[in-house]
């Protein structure tokens, strides 16, 4: 099979994950139907120990068939989005020459005037949606790439040493890797296969937490209130104020970090805030948690006992493990640059399965797919570039 007929293959697979139902994995059942198909796949391939646990992780060996390799492993995840459909997904080949593309039968186009990555793309095979799904390249270019990888290396007889790979449910809903079970996946370290732009290669990711800001106020009819009233929902917009403004996902980039409010509620007589607090470094990250602990104080001494502050850590920057042992980082550098690639090393605003990973015990940075505007209707695939990735994780695979 192609690599392009493999890929059209798998977007047309339903795999949406499900957060309304995030306490079960896999969240939906139809995330089987594409675990069922790549376990078939990896068996006729000759892959070993092929199997779906009852948690959806598909796993897979390739025994080495030379001496003296590190043990690799190769991961995505078979989800897509729960917020936008990727219901009957028709996706659409094209030779793009620079002109916008019209995505199916709707007024939505694809063009370099809003999307700049395709500035560098004319020529390439670019496959779209029809302007109705997302496209799913996020990840089923990645299963592609390491499905075709496989494929590349047994039929070619490539020398390799043991190569793992596993294939996840619900990395959408930040679920599906607490599950994984790292006994089935001997290896030194591994890569996802999962993100954009293919010249981009990624150890690095937030440090992330989050906040709930509770706000008692004192509730009393608006006609006698004076002097008594305490409205929660007007504290809980003080306690924002409080916060430094300059911090918000809408003002920053690179390696600023951020607060971000996710929602609120309130009525005068209580209010609720939720926060994300996100920086690549750990100690800014406490700098920001003081802020919230200094703003309920502020708050408290004004109106005693109105505000309380709960923070909860969430993953960490997988960089500071990485760097203890940069094997995964120095091979995937050479495999890049033996592909003639410009790579560069970008910091990831987010979390990854690698991050959850590598803090499991696995180092696990992010290679690119060439995938683009993931997580809506505009998301597209770049078939060269994709082209591009197979080339580098075959070098992964099969390079002392
Ligand atoms: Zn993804």
């Amino acid at each position: 099979m192609s690599l392009l007929d493999r890929f059209l293959k798998y977007v047309k697979v339903d795999t949406m994950s499900c957060d309304k139902n995030s306490t079960e994995t896999p969240s939906t059942e139809k995330q089987y139907d594409l675990a069922n198909i790549l376990k078939d796949e990896l068996i006729a391939l000759g892959l070993k120990d092929v199997e779906i646990n009852e948690y959806c992780t598909v796993y897979a060996t390739l025994p080495a068939n030379k001496e003296g390799y590190d043990k690799i492993g190769f991961l995505a995840h078979m989800d897509t989005i729960p917020e936008v459909s990727g219901t009957n997904v028709c996706p659409n080949v094209v030779v793009f020459d620079g002109n916008p593309i019209r995505l199916g039968n709707t007024d939505k186009y694809l063009k370099i005037e809003d999307f700049s990555s395709l500035k560098k793309q004319v020529g390439h095979t670019i496959i779209t949606t029809d302007g109705t799904t997302v496209l799913g390249c996020d990840d089923k270019g990645g299963i592609a790439i390491i499905m075709q990888m496989l494929e590349d290396i047994v039929t070619k007889n490539l020398p390799h040493g043991e190569i793992h790979v596993a294939f996840t449910p619900d990395e959408e809903i930040g679920t599906g890797v607490l599950k994984f079970d790292i006994s089935k996946f001997p290896v030194d370290y591994a890569y996802t296969v999962d993100g954009g732009d293919y010249c981009e290669f990624s150890y690095e990711t937030f440090n992330a937490a989050q906040a709930t800001v509770k706000i008692k106020g004192f509730e009393i009819h608006p006609g006698f209130a004076k002097g008594k009233m305490i409205n929660a929902s007007l504290l809980a917009m003080e306690f924002n104020s409080l916060l430094n403004p300059n911090e918000r996902p809408e003002y920053t980039s690179g390696y600023d970090g951020f607060n971000h409010l996710t929602e609120m509620n309130g009525s005068i007589g209580e209010a609720t805030l939720h926060y994300i607090i996100r920086n690549h470094d750990l100690s800014l990250l406490e700098k920001q948690k003081e802020e919230f602990y200094n703003a309920a104080s502020f708050l408290n001494k004004k109106y005693p006992n109105s505000t309380t502050v709960e923070i909860k850590d969430q993953y960490k920057n997988m960089r500071v493990l990485i760097e203890k042992d940069m094997r995964c980082v120095d091979k995937a550098l050479k495999a890049y640059k033996d592909a003639s690639i410009d790579v560069y090393c970008t910091a990831t605003r987010g979390g990854t399965d690698g991050s959850q990973l590598t803090f499991m015990g696995i180092n696990t940075p992010n290679l690119g797919t060439g995938g683009y505007n993931e997580h809506g209707v505009f998301e597209y695939a770049d078939l060269n570039e994709m082209t591009k990735m197979l080339e580098v994780t075959t070098l992964i695979a099969t390079t002392k």
